[in-house]
């Protein structure tokens, strides 16, 4: 039996040097060292770039695979430089979730220093790839024919192990993620477990206590940030004027967003957890919390919908709100107006409790396009968009007074993450700034609720407290905790709720108390990762 066919001897012409082969293809292996450099991601990258080299025995292969690893090294640069990360399942979510507009807008979130370290890389890469597409030739010495093959027969016997273990795509891979680029094959098989995992809505029990409130409305923002709010100390404009005549009502405070971007944020946002550990039987969100509490439930979203995945928010809402309604591309959050007023007309008909959730796009990048025209008071268009924002909340906040009379009524906002600002070399894109990861929270009851739960409105107002240093005291954990205390489910989320009088642990991003972060590089909180383990 000839396992390995000996290549055809028509083609003679001399073959590099096989160090200077093995040198380039490492190269093209190499970009986890770039990322995290040590000698443990050293050693990561020479045995990867020695198990994939069985391509090698093909010339074909070989080519193809040396142009494959240059656009996986710029993906795994690129969403480094965005998250710090290696693509995770999140890099999936946000790939098939989002418009191209909103990568062109992550691409410019970087900054040129970011830029010049991709292409420092990237450059070399495709020279590499062409030297090998012009100069690689299918190994010849039988000797390392024999090598390459006895590699390349090592992944059809995990390949068959693994099969006879009945072990999962995603299992299988998780075991070898060290070897570079598993962990974005791996990352796929995780994010496609979950897409279907995001369609389940799990059974929830009624709640033990009866619910704190009768009109519940959540205001999820969209990139903004407490840096820009003047309720919370931003001395430039005054960006929430509108919400000043309602401030013995109101309590504003700073709040840690768990990420940078959307995907991440709205399943803790939701559910008070990300989706991490996505349970199998579904996720519970306080919209299922709601419905078991007995209350209709709507939900209004001027979140576009246009990526090629339905997200797990978008799905949550379309699934689990007995009215739900996504507007179209391009309306202004004005647009939500009318069907917050009709959700609340119709309440006030019916003696159902009521929670509507109104998902603004708030600061979206682009800004200066989130209001209209005619609302541009000044020449900053995030501090008008900001404005623009509070000018619908205290709208609502007053629609929600007139038709809750006699009911106790809350209104929540809380915004998913912030955005870099100029400061920090950031024009108002998705960012790594503390700007980018301290986001506002506002809460609005009426008189009815205070009078009947004025235990609660104290321990609110004690959680509003700013802290000496200015840093958030809580995460936005905070959010569905508190929503799910009003509808009588207590600390059913493990995490206090505004009302509580528990305190909330230190804020932690990526495991590391934040408050350090933010005192060591305001411009970037993020914390180092590290390659997979
Ligand atoms: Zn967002």
């Amino acid at each position: 039996m000839q396992l390995l066919p000996t290549p055809s001897s028509q083609d003679d012409s001399p073959a590099p040097p096989l160090w200077r082969l093995a040198l380039a293809w490492w190269f093209l292996c190499s970009p986890v060292l770039w990322m995290w450099p040590s000698g443990r991601t050293l050693l990561d990258t020479v045995v990867s770039a020695a198990v994939l080299a069985p391509v090698f025995l093909w010339r074909r292969a070989g080519q193809a695979a040396a142009w494959l690893l240059v656009l996986i090294g710029a993906v795994y640069l690129g969403y480094f430089l965005a998250v710090r990360s290696a693509p995770d399942e999140y890099f999936w979510f946000t790939l098939f979730g989002s418009h191209a507009q909103e990568a062109v807008e992550y691409a410019a979130s970087w900054r040129w220093r970011d830029a010049l370290w991709l292409l420092a890389w990237l450059a070399p890469a495709a020279a590499v790839a062409w030297w090998l597409a012009r100069r690689a030739r299918p190994v010849r010495r039988k000797a390392w024919r024999r090598v390459l093959a006895l590699l390349g027969l090592v992944w059809v016997a995990w390949g068959v192990v693994s099969a006879f273990k009945g072990d999962s795509v995603e299992a299988t891979l998780r075991k070898i993620n060290r070897v570079y680029p598993v962990a974005m094959f791996e990352s796929y098989a995780r994010q496609q477990v979950a897409s279907h995992q995001i369609f389940a809505v799990p059974r929830v029990a009624a709640p033990a206590a009866p619910a704190r409130a009768d009109l519940i409305v959540l205001v999820i923002g969209e990139s903004a940030s407490a840096h820009r709010w003047s309720l919370l100390g931003y001395g430039g404009h005054d960006t929430n004027a509108a919400l000043r005549p309602l401030q013995a009502d109101v309590q504003a405070l700073p709040v840690l967003a768990n990420g940078n971007n959307t995907a991440l944020a709205l399943p803790v946002l939701l559910s008070g957890q990300g989706l991490e550990h996505l349970p199998p039987q579904g996720l519970p969100t306080y919209l299922d919390w709601a419905r078991a509490a007995g209350f209709r439930v709507a939900t209004f979203s001027n979140q576009s919908t246009s990526g090629t995945a339905e997200t797990f928010f978008h799905a949550a809402y379309r699934q689990r709100s007995d009215w739900y309604v996504n507007l179209p591309d391009g309306e202004y959050d004005g647009a939500l107006t009318p069907l917050l007023q009709q959700a609340l007309a119709e309440a006030r008909a019916s003696s159902q409790p009521l929670l509507v959730t109104v998902h603004t796009y708030g600061s979206h990048p682009r800004t200066g396009k989130r209001y209209p025209p005619e609302r541009a008071h000044w020449d900053d268009v995030y501090d008008n968009s900001i404005a623009y924002s509070s000018e619908l909340l205290a709208q609502w906040i007053g629609l929600l007074q007139a038709e809750g009379q006699g009911r106790r009524a809350v209104l929540l906002y809380l915004s998913d993450h912030g955005l870099n600002l100029l400061d920090c070399g950031g024009n108002y894109t998705h960012g790594s700034a503390r700007s980018a990861y301290e986001v506002p929270l506002l809460a609005w009851s009426n008189a009815a609720f205070r009078a009947a739960q004025p235990a609660w409105a104290a321990q609110l107002a004690r959680h509003a407290q700013p802290a000496p240093d200015g840093l958030p005291r809580l995460d936005n954990r905070v959010f569905a905790a508190t929503v799910a205390d009003l509808l009588g489910y207590g600390s059913a989320t493990g995490y206090p709720s505004l009302g509580a009088p528990q305190d909330a642990p230190e804020p932690l991003l990526g495991g590391q108390p934040y408050r350090a972060r933010a005192q060591a590089d305001a411009c970037d909180v993020r914390a180092q990762g590290g390659p997979p383990h």
